[in-house]
């Protein structure tokens, strides 16, 4: 939850939740939003034919369907390599894995789970992500299982892993229709990278973040056709000056990909929890930045419906936070062709997800006493 932090309790907003379920927001005592909690999906309570409840397969991110694959990332593990933790010193993956989600998952358990979402919600996409493998061998776990997400559904396919120097790799998921790769290099700044990210900082370098964007931005000629291809580059914001923040947004869109951009929060348990977070009036320039340098450069921001990841600001959330009336003005008829394209490419999505669930989705092997079992 986002109010268990202690910094939560400072916060001008007040949730006052209703018999009903609905959440006002009030600030002051006056109501301000309202908001309501994301119902729990039927099939979380399914098992997969090997016996594991789905909701420790992959989870529910309004019409994103997250898997986070593969084992912890080794960051958090010590080692003989390895005698002091490496992990970046926000992160709070080694604290959750195994608590909401089974880190060993097979292909078979992803499936069964995916085609179960799938019947239940009009999903957007599927998104994998995964964190650092000592043998780096985290895109060949992957490559098998995304394709046959993708050969079975016909869905949208995101991989959010750490990068790889080879380029054949990225090539193969390409080839297999991903249609997101995203790297996390989380500050721009070198030296702040280097402080906060020590293992990313030791195994990969800030430099190979940025190699492995440019790499697979050069893919986008040679997929298959009519599959799209977006490289998002993503950052916290909070942790290094805004200005270098900004900077790193600029690099990404000058060379055509996605910044996504996510607010530093000191999560009970990390190394950083007794850092204050960012104050709003420090970061919402760079949100503001984040929303002009996409849509003046025309990226295709907000083209898929209704993807509402809980952690990141996406670029096309933050328009009400440009307050420059010249900005604004000066950013009009790019938002005109933007929602022109942006019409085109969601009917086109629209469309294939109708194709999609016209497929009908296998049903795998029935278990004795599980819910999907007649
Ligand atoms: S690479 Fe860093 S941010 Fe990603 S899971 Fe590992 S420790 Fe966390």
């Amino acid at each position: 939850m986002p109010v268990v932090e202690p910094f939560a309790a400072k916060s001008p907003y007040e949730l006052v939740v209703g018999d009903d379920g609905r959440v006002d927001v009030r600030r002051e005592g006056r109501h301000v939003a309202e908001a309501r909690l994301a119902p729990r999906p039927a099939w979380y309570d399914r098992v997969t034919p090997s016996g594991r409840p789905m909701h420790r397969i992959a989870t529910m991110q309004g019409t994103v369907l997250a898997v986070y694959a593969g084992s912890v990332c080794e960051f958090w593990v010590r080692s003989e390599h390895r005698p002091a933790r490496e992990n970046c010193r926000f992160c709070s993956v080694g604290l959750n894995l195994g608590a909401d989600d089974d880190p060993a998952k097979t292909e078979e358990e992803i499936l069964a789970t995916v085609h179960a979402a799938r019947r239940e919600h009009p999903l957007a996409y599927v998104d994998f992500n995964c964190g650092h493998a000592d043998d780096g061998g985290h895109l060949d776990r992957l490559l098998p299982v995304v394709a046959r997400v993708k050969r079975e559904t016909g869905l949208l396919v995101g991989v959010q892993t750490p990068p790889h120097p080879d380029r054949a790799r990225w090539a193969a998921l390409r080839t297999a229709g991903v249609n997101r790769v995203s790297f996390c290099f989380e500050l721009f700044d070198p030296e702040r990278f280097r402080e906060v990210c020590p293992g990313k900082h030791r195994v990969h370098g800030q430099r190979a973040y940025l190699d492995a964007v440019e790499t697979c931005l050069a893919l986008g000629r040679e997929g298959p056709r009519g599959e799209p291809w977006v490289v998002n580059g993503e950052m916290v914001a909070g942790l290094e000056p805004p200005a270098a923040t900004i900077a790193g947004i600029d690099w990404l869109v000058a060379r055509g990909a996605v910044p996504t951009v996510c607010v530093f929060r000191p999560l009970v348990g990390t190394d950083l929890a007794h850092v204050a977070p960012p104050r709003p009036e420090v970061v919402r320039p760079v949100f503001a930045t984040l929303y002009e340098r996409c849509v003046a450069a025309g990226l295709p921001v907000g083209a898929a419906h209704d993807v509402r990841p809980s952690l990141v600001l996406l670029a096309e959330e933050c328009r009400d936070l440009v307050d420059d009336p010249e900005v604004r003005r000066r950013l009009r008829p790019a938002e005109r062709r933007l929602a022109l394209r942006r019409g085109v490419l969601r009917a086109a999505l629209a469309a294939r997800r109708v194709a999609s669930a016209a497929l009908r989705a296998p049903r795998g092997p029935r278990v004795p006493g599980s819910p999907t079992a007649p």
